[in-house]
């Protein structure tokens, strides 16, 4: 199978090659642990996750690492303004450490309801401080850092092709900038290794900054800048060069960029051969903010009846490189949409239940082309993680389903093509759509009976018993089958 992504140091689709035959080095950028995750940032989480589903579709074993950001996010991206975690803090009078602690505990729950595959290493800022302090240190020693009143700055003048990766220029950027920033940095693009604690200010978080960091020698307390923590942990736990790196499209200007300069400057190799970024989601048109409010969260989503898997098919409707639009029209379509599939997926129980072994029945065509579903779908999802080809592949492959007769339905092909679809995009099919009770299929055999008896009375009778279970039955061209009640 050939994959390809697009990849952002090229701008274009990319076939996409690992340096060691076999398996792939991964990170990703995770979340800023101070608040609920809404629905745009499980977005991102929800692509990643597919990712490493078709790396792995495609006998790839994946080294995986994502980062809790922890400390040292700043509410702007200029390097000043309030750490959000100590924002968080202020907000619920808990201290940095317990807001930080709640959130990634319940990052970790929403991965689950979600299915999200566990990383190889999910790794705390807070736990990479001192590998954090030594990449400051290589700088330094050659060369990339200044130090001015409020942190240790890496000088982007000195790493010429800093501004190749967005693809801007940076004098423009400098004309054109509408941040305020610190009037001692150098260049309006440099960025901060360590910020340096506020003078009369006592953090939640705060570390010694090593005498060797600071010019002036005198001991102050500090914290990390935002990007240093992704390059430390990544490098430290993924080696100098990573296969794929993703992130959302926010961070390419900024927080991408800066990875890349700190961490090639340190080491003079190349950081990252592929980048993949999410582009976001947006609500009813409009951006995701804290003033308008309409930052979902998974919690607010299942109070209103939607569960995390049907947000999950909602996401991977649409292609990760476009924008996305949540309106709740929107999901209810994708629960609908799962709705129908998961009642396809509960067939290969009717099927079985008509004592044909598949065996007997004929190596026909559909058969056949629910085999070839399967193959389509890991090439399409290989090809950039086409998701919109791949749910069009698995509806074309269903609908020939509900076309034939169930007795005609061979089993083991729906059932494979099942699990590849669970494999690939994690909604869960098969644990979801359990048999029915014998108690439900006898009421069904007996309702048949009396259709046949033309016994309309008891026939009704039956489907109302059949219907307290939880089943509904519902006759076709093709005989009566059960499907799960809404
Ligand atoms: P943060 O916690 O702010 O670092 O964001 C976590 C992740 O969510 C990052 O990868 C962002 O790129 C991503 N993200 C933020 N907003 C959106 C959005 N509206 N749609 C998709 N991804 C988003
Ligand atoms: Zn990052």
């Amino acid at each position: 199978m050939s994959l390809q992504f697009h990849n952002q140091l090229n701008k274009k689709v990319d076939p996409f090659t690992p340096q060691v035959e076999g398996k792939v080095s991964l990170y990703t950028c995770g979340p800023t642990v101070y608040n609920y995750l809404h629905v745009g940032n499980w977005t991102a989480y929800i692509y990643w996750d597919t990712l490493v589903r078709v790396l792995q579709a495609n006998d790839l074993r994946v080294d995986r690492v994502m980062n809790i950001t922890d400390v040292g996010h700043l509410v702007s991206d200029a390097d000043d303004g309030e750490d959000k975690l100590e924002k968080g803090a202020k907000r619920e009078g808990k201290t940095a450490w317990e807001v930080a602690a709640f959130y990634t505990d319940d990052f970790l729950k929403g991965m689950k309801r979600l299915n999200l595959i566990a990383p190889t290493h999910l790794t705390k800022a807070t736990n990479y401080i001192e590998e954090q302090l030594q990449l400051v240190r290589t700088l330094k020693e050659k060369g990339f850092t200044y130090e001015i009143d409020d942190g240790i700055y890496f000088d982007t003048a000195k790493f010429p092709t800093y501004g190749d990766f967005a693809g801007f220029d940076l004098e423009a950027q400098k004309a054109g900038a509408r941040v305020e920033y610190n009037p001692e940095k150098r260049n309006h693009s440099d960025f901060a290794l360590w910020k340096f604690s506020p003078a009369g200010e006592t953090r939640d978080m705060e570390w010694d900054t090593p005498a060797d960091l600071i010019e002036a020698g005198e001991e102050r307390l500090g914290f990390p800048g935002w990007h240093l923590e992704c390059s430390a942990m990544a490098m430290t736990l993924l080696g100098n060069t990573l296969d794929l790196h993703t992130g959302g499209i926010d961070h390419i200007p900024v927080h991408h960029t800066n990875e890349i300069a700190q961490s090639e400057a340190a080491t003079g190799k190349i950081f990252a051969n592929y980048w993949m970024h999410n582009n976001h989601l947006k609500v009813n048109g409009t951006k995701i903010s804290k003033s308008l409010d309409n930052g979902f969260t998974l919690d607010d989503l299942e109070e209103k009846g939607y569960s995390p898997i049907e947000f999950r098919m909602f996401v991977l409707q649409s292609h990760y490189r476009s924008e996305g639009n949540f309106t709740f029209e929107n999901l209810d379509a994708a629960k609908n949409r799962l709705r129908n599939w998961r009642n396809i997926a509960a067939l290969r129980h009717q099927t079985h239940d008509r004592l044909r072994d598949d065996d007997e029945k004929s190596t026909d065509d559909e058969s056949v082309s629910l085999y070839a579903s399967s193959q389509a779908l890991v090439e399409a999802l290989s090809n950039d993680l086409d998701t919109p080809v791949a749910f069009a592949i698995i509806d074309e492959a269903f609908s020939k389903i509900e076309s034939i007769d169930i007795e005609d339905i061979h089993q083991h092909a729906l059932t494979s093509l099942l699990e590849t679809i669970d494999d690939l995009l994690g909604l869960q099919l098969l644990e979801t759509t359990k048999d029915i009770s014998d108690d439900s299929k006898r009421l069904i055999i007996e309702r048949e009976r009396a259709r046949e008896a033309k016994d309309w009375k008891a026939a009704d009778h039956l489907r109302n018993q059949i219907e307290k279970n939880g089943v509904t039955v519902r006759d076709t061209a093709h005989g009566s089958i059960w499907e799960y009640s809404v």
